[in-house]
């Protein structure tokens, strides 16, 4: 397998920060390591960021393992004002591996390779991000690209997470299967803040994939409000993620354009538990004495009488879940 063009690599790299909502600027012209700032919201980070081609096994060794030979690094620069990340890539699976500094501090070597197991970056292929817990104690990350931004920006918690076996059993549970771990869990298992928040907003985002893929699978990737497909999907909670009773189960999810979900959210439409659809006549209201109901005929002419569900009934929105919601947004049905 020949190695990706360092070029295209660091495109690469750039383009999932950027999926994930972060920006990158490269601060140096080298490859290994090439100096980035990254920063998202308040939050800024400078990197130093070696990035390498995912190659199999390599004779002697077992056929389920993949590797990066960083030959041209003599060691992994580290400092107090940098975070290093060592990251490998696959093409093929689009997948990153990221790799722990701490575990490789010394001199590499004349032919260092580091490895991950294929199990881990086929896992990340469904959930996202999934692990692979290597018996010298390093944990190794799989990395979708959408969740590149996140790993980086909790790096050292989570390759860290190995001290302490409670947590380490929670990481390799959620990224299983979050469906396995609550926030209650974490609550109970981790005791600083800082790890709890950051268990806490991992578990959600692979959460919100799993929940993302199946309802936009359940829908067929089509508005539920209006038939609009291109790739301009979410999906939306019926009763929002904190409320009691809340779910990231299909029944709890419809597919709504990005127009439609804000819309959904702020309680401007809503549906009942015939799945009619509404645009909600108090709200229209206020939003005409304050003089900013502009576009209302156009955005009524866009929703359908009534969703457009999914085929399998054990997939429509669930008629408690759709009660509950309307009560908590205010939605009132005339
Ligand atoms: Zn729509």
């Amino acid at each position: 397998m020949p190695a990706v063009h360092p070029t295209i690599l660091f495109a690469k790299f750039e383009q999932s920060l950027s999926a994930g909502g972060w920006q990158s600027l490269r601060t140096s012209s080298e490859h290994q390591p090439r100096d980035y700032r990254i920063w998202r919201g308040g939050e800024r980070l400078d990197l130093k960021v070696y990035l390498l081609t995912l190659t199999p096994g390599g004779t002697g060794r077992p056929k389920d393992e993949w590797r990066i030979q960083p030959t041209a690094a003599k060691i992994f620069a580290q400092g107090a004002d940098y975070l290093t990340v060592i990251l490998g890539y696959d093409e093929d699976r689009d997948v990153f591996a990221g790799f722990d500094v701490k575990a490789h501090a010394g001199p590499l070597g004349t032919s260092p390779s580091i490895q991950i197991k294929a199990k881990a970056l086929d896992a990340a292929v469904a959930t996202g991000l999934a692990l692979h817990v290597k018996s010298s104690a390093e944990l190794v990350f799989a990395i979708k690209p959408g969740f590149l931004g996140l790993y980086i920006e909790y790096l050292r918690a989570l390759h860290d997470a190995k001290v302490d076996p409670a947590e380490l059993t929670l990481l390799v549970d959620m990224t299983s299967d979050p469906t396995t771990v609550s926030q209650t869990d974490i609550d109970g298992a981790v005791t600083t803040p800082e790890r709890k928040r950051v268990l806490r907003t991992i578990l959600r985002y692979l959460r919100d994939r799993r929940f993302r893929a199946k309802v936009l699978t359940a829908y067929a990737h089509q508005c539920a409000a209006c038939g609009i497909q291109l790739e301009l999907l979410d999906a939306a909670h019926v009763l929002p993620v904190g409320q009691p009773g809340s779910t990231d189960e299909t029944p709890n999810g419809v597919a709504f354009c990005a127009l439609h979900h804000r819309a959904y959210d702020a309680g401007l439409i809503a549906f009942n538990t015939s799945y009619e659809l509404r645009i909600s006549k108090p709200r229209m209201a206020q939003l005409k004495t304050d003089g900013r109901d502009g576009g209302g005929t156009a955005f009524a002419a866009t929703l359908k009488a009534a969703l457009l569900l999914p085929s399998k009934p054990s997939d429509h929105p669930d008629a408690a879940l759709i009660n509950k919601a309307n009560a908590h947004r205010g939605f009132v049905f005339s």
